[in-house]
């Protein structure tokens, strides 16, 4: 095995074999044939529709995580539009590299065809994966209010009124 054997999964670049993640995009590096990931990558940008890989990159999705985002990521490619999966903001801690929520890009004359192909997928709504990871956190404040809405009842009820 080589120096520059590692391959980024994502962009396909190599990297020394001291390094454990892309720099680029944060991927863990692999040891993969060249060959195997250059097919990959060329298949990739066959499937691509020029059409939907023009403009600015736009909010398509959410994901929980890498897997899911891939997934995603993987539905949108099969309809030709090219897409970039990155760390939703907040999470750019080394420790949540390979988990945490992700964002998929999509250029802005693909992000309708996104649309609908999530739409038909029934990732109706692409942003419910998001919510459902802080829904806890709506729960606990929920509880919060029920709790301060029986303490005043319970005081009002206890309190005698001079
Ligand atoms: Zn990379």
């Amino acid at each position: 095995m080589s120096a520059a054997s590692l391959l980024c999964p994502d962009c396909g670049t190599s990297h020394a074999g001291e390094e454990r993640f892309c720099p680029r995009c944060g991927m863990p590096l692999v040891a993969a044939h060249t060959e195997a990931v250059v097919d990959e990558r060329r298949e990739r940008a066959r499937k691509i529709d020029p059409r939907y890989a023009e403009g600015r990159l736009v909010w398509a999705a959410g994901a929980r995580n890498q897997v899911e985002a891939e997934f995603i990521a993987g539905l949108l490619l099969e309809e030709g539009v090219p897409s970039l999966i990155r760390r939703a903001a907040g999470f750019d801690v080394p420790d949540f590299m390979a988990s945490g929520p992700r964002e998929i890009l999509v250029p802005a004359s693909g992000a309708e065809a996104a649309r609908d192909v999530l739409l038909e997928t029934g990732i109706r709504d692409p942003a419910a994966a998001l919510v459902t990871t802080a829904r806890p956190a709506r729960l606990i404040a929920g509880l919060l209010l029920v709790i301060a809405v029986v303490a005043i009842v319970l005081f009002m009820a206890t309190h005698t009124w001079d």
